[in-house]
This record gives structure tokens, sequence and C-alpha cells, in this order.
């Protein structure tokens, strides 16, 4: 028998054993391979039954620790390019262990002041960050596609008030399919979140002029006059995830207004680009935004999982996310109650380490790190622009390079399948990790700068790496 009543002695010990085997590894993410060649065998390892009688905190805690030593992607380490996904901060990683070890239900007041404070400090810090007017408020959520979620529910709610239905009582029976009018640019979490949401996928529009998926504006205004005063949700793109592109935000504001749509714009690592004085105006129009959707986890550099979605109108949040019941706050509690304003009720107190990052480094810290972001960008780029056997596909807006392979002589044809194969050489190499996309019709590779360790070296060895891969691949 392994009642853990029984074992309460290995509480200490166990934490113990945890913080030093996680000091070892945050320590060696900076030399140590992001992806060891082992890690798929100790992935495919893992079994067994369910255990009848368990051995305790300590052997269980040491398992994992010697599994993740050869198995854990060093996602969170300074080579990671692949995705945009971030580290984390020593701040926040430490005020993330506190979350769990102080275990706060950052639902209401009533359940944690102290959780429920933080948020609402954390919401207002974020809002001042990226320059949001006052009347935005918002909420802490898993990530963007919840940030989405989040926002366009909101959306939801304004678009079915606009034709006289409450959406959150009456569902979306005998409403008609709405206009979702974007670009090609659009994440397929925002799909996702419209699916979830019961505004279809299949009603986004996007108004593209190129293959790249830019916004055709004369489309976005036809599409919007012919509506004739029926209420549109527009989703603006502030960083697309290609080549960190970004929709011209003020343009569509204009004509949602003109028009009487929706902005919600997903920002959920181009929102960043507002920190830095060079990017700023990428970002311009946000503030006219009905709904914003932003990560945590990626710029920000919190653990997982963390994202953020700020609304003009925190009321219609409200509506839709506030439950009642008897032993629950009231609806018109005033305390900050975060939970009344989010789709999960029971959440954890992602604020801690929001806050702690914020108060650790502060706007000067972000912007710095976003500043060092952009230049490494750019020495990226000039590395591809002097290599004979690459070829730079798009402009550097912000923190991702998209370019691909291309061996001078080399055909056409030939390079989506060599560029497919080096993408996936690159990863089974695993000194750097970068993974291919499909920009313009091309196979090409995105590598993104988000990690706040990331330095001028990291990016020398992702160039250095992949030349060395092309060489041994083209001979
Ligand atoms: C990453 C991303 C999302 C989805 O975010 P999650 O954190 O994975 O939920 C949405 N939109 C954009 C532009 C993204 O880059």
């Amino acid at each position: 028998m392994t009642d853990p009543l029984e074992l309460r002695d290995e509480m200490e010990k166990a934490l113990g054993l945890a913080a030093g085997g996680s000091a070892e590894y945050v320590a060696g993410l900076r030399e140590d391979p992001v992806l060891s060649h082992d890690a798929e065998d100790v992935a495919g390892s893992v079994g067994g039954d369910l255990p009848a009688d368990g051995d305790g905190a300590l052997a269980a805690v040491a398992e994992l620790l010697e599994q993740a030593r050869p198995g854990a992607t060093r996602s969170s380490g300074p080579r990671f390019f692949h995705f945009v996904m971030g580290g984390t901060t020593p701040a926040s990683l430490a005020a993330d262990w506190l979350t769990s070890a102080l275990d706060q239900v950052a639902y209401s007041w009533a359940s944690s002041p102290l959780a429920s404070s933080l948020e609402r400090l954390s919401v207002e810090w974020l809002r001042q960050l990226f320059e949001l007017p006052e009347e935005f408020d918002g909420v802490l959520v898993t990530g963007a596609t919840m940030a989405n979620f989040t926002g366009l529910a909101a959306a939801r709610g304004w678009w079915a008030e606009r034709q006289g239905v409450d959406v959150d009582e009456a569902g979306m029976g005998g409403l008609p399919a709405p206009v979702i009018p974007t670009s090609g640019y659009i994440h397929p979490s925002a799909m996702q979140a419209l699916g979830m949401l019961g505004l279809g996928r299949s009603n986004v529009r996007a108004l593209t002029r190129d293959g790249v998926g830019r916004l055709d504006v004369a489309a976005l205004e036809s599409a919007l006059a012919e509506l004739d005063g029926t209420p549109a949700i527009v989703i603006a793109n502030a960083g697309e995830v290609n080549a960190g592109d970004f929709d011209p935000i003020p343009r569509m504001a204009e004509l949602a207004e003109r028009y009487d749509a929706w902005l919600h714009v997903d920002g959920a690592f181009g929102l960043f680009a507002r920190l830095a004085p060079q990017t700023r105006a990428l970002t311009d129009g946000v503030e006219r935004a009905h709904s914003v959707a932003s990560d945590g986890h990626k710029w920000l550099n919190v653990p997982y999982d963390c994202g953020f979605a700020f609304v003009r109108e925190p009321a219609r949040l409200a509506k839709t996310f506030t439950v009642g019941a008897p032993y629950l706050p009231s609806p018109d509690d005033p305390r900050p109650n975060p939970g009344f304003l989010a789709p999960e009720n029971s959440r954890r107190a992602r604020a801690f380490a929001v806050w702690a990052t914020l108060r650790a480094y502060g706007r000067s810290g972000y912007r710095a790190m976003v500043e060092r972001h952009l230049g490494l960008a750019q020495r990226l780029a000039s590395r591809v622009d002097e290599a004979s056997e690459l070829e730079r596909l798009a402009e550097v807006p912000l923190n991702i390079v998209c370019f691909r392979v291309h061996p001078p002589g080399a055909a056409e044809q030939e390079l989506d399948e060599l560029n497919r194969r080096l993408g996936e050489a690159l990863l089974r190499d695993g000194r750097v990790f970068a993974g291919t996309t499909t920009y313009d019709g091309k196979v090409a590779f995105r590598p993104a700068i988000v990690n706040w360790q990331t330095t001028e070296r990291d990016v020398d060895t992702l160039i250095g790496v992949l030349l060395e891969l092309v060489k041994a691949e083209t001979g």
C-alpha cells in the first residue's frame, strides 16, 4: 500500500529532487542539443500497465527526470527556432513553480484574493505594456487559441445582439450565416475558435490578392458594403507565422468603423512589435480593435500555457462567461473575479508568472529583448543573403526569416523536395531546430526568434548547421 498520506514525509525531498533536476536541465539549455538522438527511443519505451501499488514520489520524480534528460525537447532553449515558441525567463519559471506549490484557484476573490488581484494587475500591466486604451479589459487563458476563442465569443455576442438574439441563451438557431472577412494570413487556431463558437469555419472569407495571402483591401470594402448594414466580424492578423507580416490594420479598422463591423486582432506574437519603436507602426490600428488576442508563452517567455485576450467592452465577456449558482459569488460582486470573464472556471493562477516576469524586467527589459530579436532576425537575413546556396523569399518586418535552400543551378522543380528533405535532416540533426512551411507555393524555412536567451552565436549556428547539411546533401 502506498497511500499518499502514509508517504507524506516525501514531500520535501520530492520538491528538492525536482528543483535540483530542473536547475540542471535549465542550465544545460545553452549547450545541449535541442533534441537528443535517443529522444524518440525514450519516448517509445514508456509503457507498462497501471501499477497495482506505487513506489512513492521519489521514485516517480526520479524516473521522470531520467526520461527527460535524453527525452525532453529543449524548446525553451536558445536554438529552437521552429514554430514560434518562447522560453521561460528565470522570474516566470520560478513563479510558475509557485503557481503549482500554492495551487490557487484563480476563479474568484472568494477562491483566492491573491490570485484574483494579481490577475487583475497583470492584465492591467499587459494593457499598459501594449498601450491599449483604458476601456480595454481582459483575461488570462491557455494560449492564443483560447484568446481568439474569448475575443471572438465577445464578437459573436455583439453580432447576434445586433440581430435581436441573445446567443448565449438562444444559440445560433435562426441566425443567418455570419460573414467573417479576413486575409489569407488567418491562423488555423482562429478557424478552430470560430468552429467551436458555432460561427462556422466555412463562413470565413479570406480576401487575398496574391499567393502569399495579403489582404485585398478593395475586396474587403466591397464585401462589407454589400452587407448593407448586416453586422460582420473582421479578423485582422498582426504577425503571420511564415514571414511575420501584418495585415493593414488601420485600413481594416477604418472599414470596420464605417460599416459597423467588429474588428478582432490576432496578435499572438505580433502584438509585441508594439514594444520597439522601429516596428511599432506595424501594429497601428490595434487600439481601434474591439478584441485582441495574444500569447504569453511565445514572446513574453512565460512557461506553457499562457495567453491573454482583451476586449473593449469587457461586459461582453461577463455576459457570456459568468455562471451563477447559489454557492458561487454573485455576478455583481465588485471585487476582482477573473473567472467571470474566462471560458474556464477552475483555473490555475497564470498571473503569478506574468506578474513576476513583468515585475522583474519591466517595460525596458521587454523592449530590449524585442529589439535584440529584431536585430538577430536582420543578422539571420544577412547570413541568408550572403550564402549562395540560400534564397530569401520575403522581407523581414519582424522576427521571422523566410528562405529556402537554392543551390546555384538547381532546377526549380527539385527545390521543394530538396528543402523538405533538408528540413527533416535539420530536425534529425538536433543541434538547432527549424522546420519548413509552404510560402507562396514554395517549401521554405521560417525560423522565428522569440527566446530570451537567443544570441548571435545561436543564429550563426543555425546557418552553419544548415549549410553543412546542404553540402552533405548536394555533394
Ligand atoms: C501560435 C499562434 C496562435 C495559436 O496560439 P496557441 O498559443 O498555440 O494557442 C494563434 N495565432 C497566431 C498568429 C499564432 O502565431
